[in-house]
């Protein structure tokens, strides 16, 4: 089965052939086939892609990214506890909205859609304001496309003694990192994103000390992160409930395809070329991406709408559907944008074939 149209919309993102057969047989959710051979499997290379150093492990969580995100923090913060979150964008603020409807403190910093945070302004309150004791942070706020300086944010919460959290949901697999390294105790991806998979499970990959620090204080059953990993590590993978076999097998596929492409470095390139061809192509036919170049990440990149009168997103995003393409509608609240992706299984020449597409899509030109 072919696709019709390239996804540039991560995620769910366009896959390649041999993820999607790896889903044609079926699987018991307790069987050693399964959870030896692909669950166990897949929490250590998981491990391994995100740290060279010890005292990490690793926990799948069904459901879409947002389940990861909220098991993390309706597990790792206690009653007593308070968290820090940076809100660029709308990934950011769903972080807190998580925190708001678990009855979790939390204090938000809001450099606005287009800006990296102040890190001064977190200096200050984190030296003012003893009773936070967890910070989060989104790496690549796919809202906009922007790349937040997680290393100097992190560093400082650590000089603070603060438990730091990661959403790097569309990052982890797609830019290189080493999460020991820069400190983070829980980082938190899904399935759909830069490693490839299709949809359906998330997963946090911590320290463990932090981990297991979690027990008891979930405010949710089925989003119990420690006990979820409890199950996994005592079990040789078990998953506590109905695991969406189909998409796990999909992603252990996605991660042999991700080490045959020459591992994070080498899809890195790749995303990184495609997100230049965009960019490039993109300003050749009179587009201006909404954040200054520094700002950018190799994931997604948000260009503002044409301002000509004839111009409708629908209209566009039709014309650019029949000829192979789909992509992202804005979602910045103080500018009207549309967002192009670059992750997946695209090749920089899908994007110079886009560039093309998107020229024939500018009838309002004429
Ligand atoms: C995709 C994404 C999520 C999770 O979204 P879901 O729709 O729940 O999968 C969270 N944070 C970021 C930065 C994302 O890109």
């Amino acid at each position: 089965m072919k696709n019709d149209y390239i996804l540039l919309t991560p995620g769910p993102l366009s896959t390649s052939e041999t993820v999607r057969q790896a889903m044609l047989k079926d699987w018991c959710t307790w069987d050693d086939d399964y959870n030896k051979e692909i669950v166990e499997v897949i929490r250590t290379q998981l491990v391994t892609l995100a740290t060279k150093q010890p005292g990490y492990t690793s926990v799948l969580m069904q459901g879409s990214g947002t389940a990861s995100v909220e098991a993390t923090i309706g597990s790792a913060i206690s009653h007593q506890g308070k968290l820090l979150v940076v809100d660029n964008g709308a990934y950011g603020a769903r972080i807190a909205q998580i925190a708001d409807y678990l009855n979790i403190a939390y204090r938000v910093v809001s450099p606005g859609e287009i800006d990296r945070p102040d890190l001064s302004e977190v200096a200050e309150i984190l030296a003012n304001d003893n009773t936070i004791t967890h910070v989060a942070i989104v790496h690549c706020e796919t809202t906009t496309g922007m790349l937040n300086p997680i290393e100097a944010f992190t560093r400082l919460a650590k000089q603070h003694g603060k438990v730091v959290i990661l959403d790097a949901m569309s990052s982890f697999g797609g830019i290189p990192m080493d999460i020991g390294e820069l400190g983070i105790d829980f980082m938190i991806s899904s399935a759909n994103k830069c490693i490839q998979g299709v949809p359906g499970f998330g997963f946090v990959i911590a320290k463990q000390s932090e981990l297991e620090k979690c027990k008891g204080q979930a405010r949710s059953l089925s989003l119990d992160l420690y006990d979820q990993w409890h199950c996994m590590q005592t079990n040789h993978g078990k998953w506590r409930f109905t695991s969406p076999t189909h998409t796990v097998r999909a992603f252990h596929q996605a991660l042999t395809e991700l080490a045959q492409e020459g591992g994070i470095d080498a899809r890195h390139q790749r995303y990184q070329t495609n997100q230049k061809t965009l960019v490039a192509g993109m300003r050749s036919l009179g587009f201006k991406p909404l954040l200054d170049d520094e700002l950018h990440s190799p994931i997604i990149t948000s260009f503002y709408s044409p301002t000509h009168s004839d111009y409708q997103f629908k209209v566009f995003y039709q014309r650019l559907k029949e000829q192979g393409f789909v992509i992202y509608p804005g979602k910045v609240s103080n500018a009207d944008c549309f967002r192009i992706g670059n992750i997946g299984e695209v090749y920089p020449r899908d994007i110079e074939r886009l560039i093309g597409a998107v020229a024939n899509a500018m009838y309002w030109q004429q």
